[in-house]
């Protein structure tokens, strides 16, 4: 017994339409299969159940196509409204750039002070005993982020998991007046152990980048404003080689008014002036 053709139509609006249209192709299944097919009925489910598969995924595949064109026309428009009201982006690291997190199992008896003495720390220290995990906010994260918001739309973009990533937004963010759904963890990303811009929404040469990982952002490395480090606990010395004792252990932090994000929001700010200053005079 030689084998079946079955027609099967490449266009997914209508399938059947024409089986002998140049349009199709064919699928060819053993005489075993025929059989078992012809006594059981079965052949028209499976028939339809193929075809429904082609459906999907050509309307799938097309609609990704259109997504594609539809994302350029969105980062052009919101890229143009932003400009307008004079903001460019900025892209946010959270893990040593904006605060410090550690497993609560890893806390050390020298930093065992800290525990039960939130409010020594003025509402930058937090025990999120859901995930196991103590945070401690950078000096100055607050002022930073209210500073910046005037003049950059802001986005949260970490190598953590999006629990993760939307638990620190609600601590840092609790009003949701910087971050909105802005929240890029590492579950969103497109690129295993790296970083990139095509999950934002702007444009690259509007857009700055704080972090104090340089190799996440390999393809970005013109964007990417380096940060110092913030170590406020023992295990993040150790995460990283360092022999040196944490902030935490020596019970001090960094300077509110002196500290890297209170030097760093000049540094924005005179980025944002400059920027702005050649963009009308070559838009004049
Ligand atoms: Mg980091």
């Amino acid at each position: 017994m030689g084998s079946k053709r079955i027609w099967i139509s490449t266009e997914p609006e209508d399938p059947l339409k024409d089986p002998s249209s140049t349009s199709c192709s064919t699928l060819v299944l053993p005489p075993s299969f025929q059989i078992t097919c012809l006594l059981s009925g079965f052949c028209n489910m499976v028939l339809w159940v193929v075809i429904l598969m082609d459906r999907f995924f050509g309307r799938l595949s097309r609609s990704l196509r259109l997504s594609s064109d539809e994302i350029a026309r969105l980062r052009n428009q919101d890229t143009k409204n932003l400009l307008r009201n004079k903001k460019l982006y900025l892209i946010l690291d959270l893990d040593h750039t904006l605060l410090n997190s550690t497993p609560l199992t890893h806390i050390t008896p020298e930093e065992e002070h800290i525990t039960g003495r939130q409010d020594a720390y003025e509402g930058s220290l937090f025990v999120l005993e859901h995930m196991h995990t103590m945070t401690k906010l950078r000096p100055f994260v607050r002022t930073f982020l209210k500073k910046a918001s005037e003049i950059f739309e802001m986005y949260i973009y970490t190598m953590g998991d999006r629990s993760y990533a939307h638990e620190m937004a609600k601590i840092l963010d609790p009003n949701r007046e910087y971050f909105d759904s802005r929240v890029i963890s590492r579950d969103d990303g497109t690129q295993r152990n790296q970083k990139g811009l095509d999950v934002v929404l702007g444009q690259e040469n509007c857009v700055l980048i704080l972090d104090d990982t340089k190799k996440a952002w390999t393809k970005h490395k013109d964007n990417l404003i380096l940060i110092d480090r913030y170590h406020f606990f023992a295990s993040s010395c150790q995460q990283f080689g360092l022999s040196c004792k944490s902030l935490s252990q020596l019970e001090m932090d960094e300077s509110e008014g002196g500290g890297a994000l209170a030097t760093i929001i000049g540094v924005l700010k005179r980025i944002h002036t400059i920027f702005f200053q050649v963009f009308c005079a070559f838009s004049n």
